[in-house]
């Protein structure tokens, strides 16, 4: 497969960093636990910034935006139907600005919180909530579209496919976090069921996020290297999070998170970066080791 030219180009240097966690650094900075974080993109804008920026100081090459959830299925929970286009387009305005031409901007794309298995939700109006979101990531100018934290294959392959049809490359990250070894998703696909399905949707990157600690990775990124010619995006958290007065608290360093780097390269990760838990301190960490991985 030809790779996309704007991927191509990204990972003529080498290795591409990524950017860390959004929903715990908008904590951070009070969005209340449980709160919706895509609605900051219109209340609470340069808060939303302020996490963009951190990134790009920090060294992020791509930077994603604060759209996650930003689909019409979860923004009408949140009574927010009606700002579909608008939340996404500020998300990628946001961004972008921030971006100021030192980094890419990957709009996000996470899921719809339904599950298609029950009848919670049908395939046609995935793809049509998916559609309309990538639709409003694009027109806002984003460099590409990530389906991320992936736990229903078939649900991830609908988000896809809806996301190509923007023409913009896609990337599709599953989360790993089920079975005793934790390599399965939570519907139970290994990462060579996830590759190839992810593939054949139309990804151009496919990836693993979130779920478990970055020592966890390894493995999984040596199979979705194993399985399939893209480029791999990996983004782990910090650790497990512990719970502790109700707010979860992560206990991975930055340092012990980017000592494993070098061998996650090795193993042919092309994109790194962080999920829960990690903040610009950790992509800082990872930006050293990337360019010195003697470092490490
Ligand atoms: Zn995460």
């Amino acid at each position: 497969m030809v790779m996309h030219p704007a991927i191509q180009q990204l990972l003529a240097h080498g290795p591409v960093v990524t950017d860390g966690a959004w929903g715990t650094e908008l904590q951070a900075r009070g969005l209340p636990v449980g709160e919706f974080p895509d609605a900051w993109n219109l209340t609470q804008p340069d808060r939303v910034a302020e996490v963009a920026q951190a990134y790009v100081a920090a060294g992020s090459q791509v930077i994603l935006t604060n759209t996650f959830g930003a689909n019409r299925i979860r923004l009408a929970e949140n009574g927010l139907a009606d700002r579909v286009a608008e939340i996404n387009r500020r998300g990628v305005e946001i961004s972008r600005e921030a971006a100021g031409g030192k980094a890419a901007v990957f709009a996000s794309m996470g899921p719809s919180g339904k599950l298609l298995l029950s009848g919670e939700v049908t395939a046609e109006e995935l793809s049509a909530a998916f559609a309309e979101q990538a639709r409003a990531l694009a027109q806002a100018g984003a460099d590409a579209l990530v389906v991320e934290t992936i736990s229903d294959l078939e649900e991830g392959r609908l988000a896809v496919a809806a996301a190509c049809q923007t023409g913009l490359p896609v990337v599709a990250s599953a989360v790993f976090d089920s079975g005793k070894d934790k390599d399965r998703t939570m519907m139970g696909s290994t990462p060579e069921q996830a590759a190839n399905a992810l593939a054949a949707a139309g990804a151009e990157v496919i990836g693993a996020n979130c779920g478990q600690g970055i020592a966890g990775f390894h493995a999984i990124c040596k199979r979705l290297r194993a399985t399939t010619d893209r480029p791999i995006w990996i983004k782990a958290n910090a650790g497990l999070p512990k719970l502790v007065d109700g707010r979860a608290v992560y206990e991975t360093a930055p340092e012990e998170f980017a000592s494993h780097v070098p061998k996650l390269l090795e193993l042919g990760a092309n994109f790194i970066g962080g999920c829960c838990g990690t903040n610009p301190e950790f992509i800082r960490a990872v930006v050293r080791v990337v360019r010195n991985p003697a470092s490490a």
